[in-house]
């Protein structure tokens, strides 16, 4: 199973599945294969992908009524048809399922007016809307975009003994972001290669950074549902109230920055440094104001 599946699986499970997330990979299709794998999940009467209730057996059949792909008729999506096909279709209740779900396969063919026209939906989606973009190339999706999705990677596949190795990596990490202003400089170094030992790639450390900065942003226009990391709410609430938009976007071309520098092979636990002392730097003079 790849990654960006089993993270569904487990938030499907909890009960804590989003509105909005981007499918990444190497290519396209593998990308769209896991999003459809994903709203096949989502709709599951059992949560599961069971294959056997009415929604598994309606999506197998190749025709599931609540489960919609966005086409287009030229090379690059048009604005009129992403209008049509998902902001105004959205706003009609499912035909008989609990959700409505939308695939936008080649997300990177949605020029920035067509991104612009979702950016409203994708933040505020119905409650029974789930709107899953997927792409080979994220590049071509702007910050404003990006920072309203989760994004999975459907490259890399996962057994149980790792996920649960990466979760605790992964709250390791998060429990040092969440005292970045109090931990000693010192902590940050190396830090790419003690979570190596732990099967904590860097690649997956910006995820996580990037996820909790999704929550600020969330949090900052007051919107608490959704949270990649519920458990961190009243945190993440005081420091978005505590951070100018400005500080924000700083936040933002921080991690954009780490990802280049990691595009062009700088050292991994270089880049990490340098992210959580930016990181560090702001919370300090957020709360100086
Ligand atoms: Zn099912």
């Amino acid at each position: 199973m790849n990654r960006a599946e089993q993270f569904i699986r487990n938030v499907i499970a909890r009960g804590e599945l989003g509105h909005a997330y981007l499918i990444e990979a190497e290519s396209d299709a593998p990308a769209f294969a896991a999003a459809r794998t994903i709203a096949r999940l989502a709709q599951c009467e059992k949560g599961t992908g069971c294959g056997q209730c009415a929604s598994c057996r309606a999506f197998d059949s190749g025709n599931h009524p609540d489960i919609i792909t966005l086409t287009h008729a030229k090379e690059q999506y048009g604005v009129g048809e992403v209008r049509a096909q998902l902001v105004e279709d959205i706003l009609i209740r499912p035909y008989s399922f609990s959700r409505k779900v939308y695939l936008l396969p080649e997300a990177h063919k949605l020029n920035a007016a067509c991104q612009n026209a979702i950016l409203k939906t994708l933040e505020e989606p119905p409650v029974y809307g789930l709107i899953l973009l997927s792409t080979g190339n994220r590049n071509a999706l702007l910050p404003t975009v990006l920072s309203r999705l989760v994004a999975l990677n459907a490259d890399e596949e996962v057994t149980d003994e790792t996920e649960a190795a990466l979760r605790e990596a992964e709250a390791r990490w998060l429990a040092l972001l969440g005292r970045i202003e109090y931990a000693d400089a010192s902590e940050m170094t190396g830090l790419a290669d003690s979570m190596k030992k732990d099967g904590l790639s860097a690649e997956d450390a910006l995820t996580v950074f990037e996820k909790l900065l999704r929550d600020l942003y969330l949090a900052k226009g007051r919107v608490m549902e959704g949270l990649s990391y519920p458990s961190e709410e009243k945190k993440t609430r005081e420091r978005a109230e505590a951070l100018t938009d400005g500080q924000l976007a700083r936040l933002w071309t921080g991690l954009d920055e780490a990802k280049k520098r990691l595009k062009s092979n700088v050292n991994a636990s270089v880049v990490l440094e340098i992210l959580c002392l930016t990181f560090r730097q702001i919370m300090i003079d957020s709360k100086e104001k």
